[in-house]
């Protein structure tokens, strides 16, 4: 009998760990990795930090050694495109004119940034990050110098405002919200993250968004909303992300903000699965669909997915995490917080090294750490805990962190055992 074959569509984190996994488990099958960047995988942090700044090579960005997938029996097929799937008959299509049958299928193929779509969004000069070719362009940008317009002061574009900056440059921010990443995190922290960067000689305009931009061949100004024009000699548009489902969708999978998977990552195709910022998985522990668009989560959720192909019992359900570094500002989030009731510190904010956490029904619903370490675990136990803890002890930096933690996560066992 010939040896089972699985596919991964997507040769980034998600699909990279998730192969590495199979191997891990022992599956000695055939696996293949698709992906349609000319690159092996590598991981995106550094393409809005110190690679995008040119302090790194290029090597240190790669999820895996060069001679890691010849030597795991991977088959890695860069630069190919799978431009169908056929889960009745278990087929896949790729751009280069193979069709290959699978026994399990992985769907990894991740987020794509959403366009603009203002006048002169197509001039020269008009940029987006994602990929690494996006950043090698905007790291020649930033190693010639001038004025950058970035629109959007979300994690993209704040990080890469930071590291413009960083080099030189004189930037400007523009968003139509009144802080930075208001909406999910709330007032306080948007002001921290306004306060860091005008400290830092960003100027930022905030509660206005672009009208268009304008140039010959190549965007010269950017018009506001408000009408102002800003010349500059190119732009950064980091509006957030949208999920690549298109394949799944004429595949004719469940697709709703992503693909639609069960707790085991299981799409609603026997056999299908997907993971990483592609997949709006059911998670055990919010007891409702979640989609994470960060790195974490491509880390964990690919090689759940690999057990799961595999057949082991898989329940998904890490607290969603990320990070983020501005300047000196290093900042780990874990939680998934869409309400809370208040947010409280830990240390003061203006001092750049306190924890926040967010607090819904008097229990922490998401907690922040800036600049303090090796304090997430405690955060995340907090959260699992889901009992309502003293304010007065969450906020006192006397009061330690793992013991409140441990308290909460005692008296949350003590409810649950008959
Ligand atoms: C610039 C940048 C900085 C970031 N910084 C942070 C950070 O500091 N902290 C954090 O927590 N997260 C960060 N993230 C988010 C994190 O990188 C993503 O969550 C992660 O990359 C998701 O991995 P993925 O493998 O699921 O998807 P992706 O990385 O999007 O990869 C999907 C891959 O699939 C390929 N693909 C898609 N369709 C097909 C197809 N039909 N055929 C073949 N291949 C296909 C794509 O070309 C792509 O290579 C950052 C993201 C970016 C872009």
């Amino acid at each position: 009998m010939s040896k089972p074959t699985f596919v991964i569509v997507g040769a980034s984190l998600t699909g990279a760990k998730a192969a590495e996994e199979l191997r891990a488990q022992g599956f000695d099958g055939r696996v293949m990795l698709i992906g349609a960047e000319p690159d092996r995988p590598y991981e995106r942090p550094p393409l809005t930090k110190d690679y995008l700044r040119g302090e790194t090579e290029r090597e240190k960005a790669y999820v895996h050694p060069g001679g890691f997938y010849a030597q795991q029996e991977i088959e890695l097929v860069t630069g190919v495109t799978v431009t169908a799937i056929d889960p009745g008959a278990s087929r896949v299509t790729l751009d280069d004119g193979r069709a290959l049958g699978y026994d399990r299928l992985l769907l990894a193929t991740g987020a794509e940034p959403r366009r603009l779509a203002v006048p002169g969004a197509g001039l020269d000069g008009v940029h987006y990050l994602r990929t690494l070719a996006d950043c090698d362009r905007l790291r020649d940008r930033l190693g010639a110098g001038g004025r950058v317009v970035v629109v959007g002061a979300g994690w993209i574009g704040s990080e890469f405002a930071a590291s413009a900056r960083q080099r030189g440059l004189d930037v400007t921010v523009l968003d139509p919200q009144p802080l930075p990443n208001e909406r999910i995190f709330g007032r306080e922290i948007g002001t921290f993250y306004r306060d860091v960067h005008a400290q830092h000689g960003i100027d930022l305009l905030l509660g206005e968004g672009i009208d268009s931009f304008e140039g010959n061949a190549a965007v010269a100004q950017v018009r506001t909303t408000g009408g102002r024009r800003i010349e500059c000699d190119f732009a950064v548009a980091g509006i957030g992300v949208v999920p690549r489902t298109g394949l799944a969708a004429d595949a004719g999978l469940a697709v709703d903000n992503g693909i639609v998977v069960d707790a085991k990552l299981q799409t609603s195709a026997p056999g299908v699965f997907a993971a990483g910022d592609v997949a709006n998985a059911w998670h055990p522990f919010f007891q409702r669909p979640v989609r994470v668009e960060h790195w974490a989560n491509a880390l964990h959720q690919g090689p759940a997915a690999a057990r799961a192909m595999l057949g082991q019992p898989v329940s998904y359900d890490h607290i969603p995490y990320f990070f983020s570094d501005q300047y000196d500002i290093g900042m780990e989030y874990s939680g998934y917080a869409p309400h809370w009731d208040e947010v409280v510190f830990r240390g003061d904010p203006a001092s750049g090294e306190f924890l926040a956490f967010w607090l819904h029904e008097g229990s922490v619903v998401g907690g922040m750490n800036v600049n303090v370490w090796d304090v997430n675990e405690h955060v995340q136990a907090l959260i699992r805990a889901r009992k309502p803890v003293e304010v007065a002890a969450l906020t006192d930096p006397g009061t330690p962190l793992d013991w409140l933690a441990g308290q909460s996560a005692a008296e949350a066992d003590r409810e649950k055992s008959p």
